[in-house]
């Protein structure tokens, strides 16, 4: 485990950046603006370890296993507790929701007007708003849109979807969209595979092994410069947002829904997360919190799970004392297919927007939507504002309009940082979890 002086220096580090660049994004935004050069360098090289990482962890994970059919017990527990702990998220929005009711005369007449008189033109503003956060073509978020809003999904439907998602037909394309799913599930075959071919393989067992403690000794190296990176993230974002006058305009105009998401990710990351993890390892889960903080603020500044994943792996390890194996298996899983923050994020917009509109949600209607927003928040990519994405499938499900989604653009790209964060603890509490509990098929864990 890392020396803990050295580790609270670091977080440290990362806190003072982030306040620095906010502050200096406000004072000089066009300034800040230039900084996301950095940023990206940053953000690029964590990135660039995600699909390595993510294939040796998990063959580690499973050769430290020494068989795969010891998996799954610990790999079936995961995935049940993932979903479970996402669907309480999306309990929590929607109770939050439903509370405060964020939508109910918060939006002017003449603005809903604005959206449903302008349709096309409001739709073209939302694909090229996707296009450029997704890295694809307008055409082929507007494509999209289209095919999902023809056809009303059912719950088949999207668990048909997820299933294939599992598998590819390229591995190498797989690597190159960082499609994590099939790379998971190939490196859990292969490396059950190497563990039954006995010493003719031991070499290449060895090698697996010996990559993934490599790529760990880049990721430390990295974090060495995490302060800056994470100073360059934010104070660029910030101050495009700010030089755009997006920063106060945002605030004014969405304040109560930007208010019950916030609420709902606070209450999950805050008690009902800490409840399990006290629940399930009677280990205090605000140190857990603290121990994982370097990870949650990345996530914060990056907006993305799955470039965090290489930090999130780090802290575990050495900071959390989840054992590596268990670190190895469990959080890339959890990077993958846990999303939390963004399920509950889903379910508190489809909320607000029925609000808005007046349309009354039955009780079936509420279940549909957090059915849809758990598979949707299962579904969706690590990377920013795909949530946005993925939304469209809750809003379908129960036929509302989606150039509603309009309504939270603006504010999209803020309440991404603060549920990425949250995707984030809850995957390592989820491995915190796993391991305390399958200590022995998961290879032993040393306690915090
Ligand atoms: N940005 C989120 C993540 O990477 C996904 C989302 O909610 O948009 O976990």
């Amino acid at each position: 485990m890392a020396d803990g002086t050295h580790s609270a220096r670091q977080t440290l580090y990362i806190c003072l950046a982030i306040v620095i660049a906010i502050v200096f994004a406000i004072m000089a935004p066009t300034f800040a603006m230039k900084f996301h050069l950095g940023g990206e360098v940053f953000l690029n090289l964590l990135k660039m370890m995600v699909v390595p990482l993510v294939m040796s962890s998990v063959m580690c994970g499973i050769l430290g296993m020494g068989d795969v059919r010891k998996l799954g017990k610990p790999g079936l527990y995961t995935v049940l507790y993932y979903l479970c702990t996402t669907v309480l998220a999306v309990v929590v929005g929607l109770v939050v929701v439903n509370i405060i009711r964020p939508g109910v005369g918060t939006v002017s007449e003449e603005a809903r007007a604005e959206i449903e008189g302008e349709g096309s033109a409001t739709g073209d503003v939302i694909y090229e708003y996707l296009s450029s956060q997704v890295n694809l073509p307008k055409e082929q978020v507007a494509e999209f849109f289209g095919a999902a809003e023809q056809t009303e999904p059912s719950i088949g439907m999207i668990l048909e979807n997820l299933v294939t998602s599992l598998f590819t037909d390229n591995l190498f394309a797989a690597a190159s969209e960082t499609n994590l799913l099939p790379l998971i599930v190939f490196s859990i075959i292969f490396a059950g595979m190497l563990t039954t071919l006995g010493e003719n393989v031991d070499a290449l067992k060895t090698g697996i092994e010996q990559i993934n403690h490599a790529l760990m000794a880049f990721v430390m190296l990295l974090m060495k410069i995490a302060p800056l990176g994470i100073f360059c993230l934010v104070t660029a974002r910030f101050g495009e947002a700010q030089h755009e006058g997006e920063l106060v305009q945002v605030i004014q105009q969405t304040g109560w829904y930007m208010m019950t998401v916030l609420t709902g990710l606070g209450l999950h990351a805050l008690v009902t997360l800490p409840l399990l993890f006290w629940i399930f390892t009677k280990r205090n889960p605000y140190k857990f919190l603290w121990q994982m903080s370097r990870a949650v603020l990345t996530a914060f500044s990056t907006a993305s799970s799955s470039a965090t994943l290489p930090v999130t792996m780090d802290c575990a390890e050495k900071e959390a004392g989840v054992s590596e194996r268990s670190a190895n298996f469990v959080l890339p899983l959890g990077a993958t297919i846990n999303m939390d923050g963004t399920a509950l994020y889903e379910a508190a917009a489809a909320i607000f927007i029925a609000q808005v509109i007046g349309m009354d949600l039955t009780f079936m209607q509420q279940v549909t939507i957090a059915m849809t927003a758990t598979l949707a928040a299962v579904g969706a990519a690590g990377i920013p504002e795909a949530g946005l994405v993925t939304m469209l499938i809750v809003l379908n499900a129960v036929g509302l309009p989606v150039e509603y989604v309009a309504l939270i653009l603006s504010v999209d790209w803020l309440l991404d940082r603060f549920r990425t964060a949250v995707n984030t603890f809850g995957d390592a509490c989820g491995a915190g979890i796993i391991d305390t509990n399958f200590a022995s098929e998961m290879g032993g864990s040393e306690s915090a």
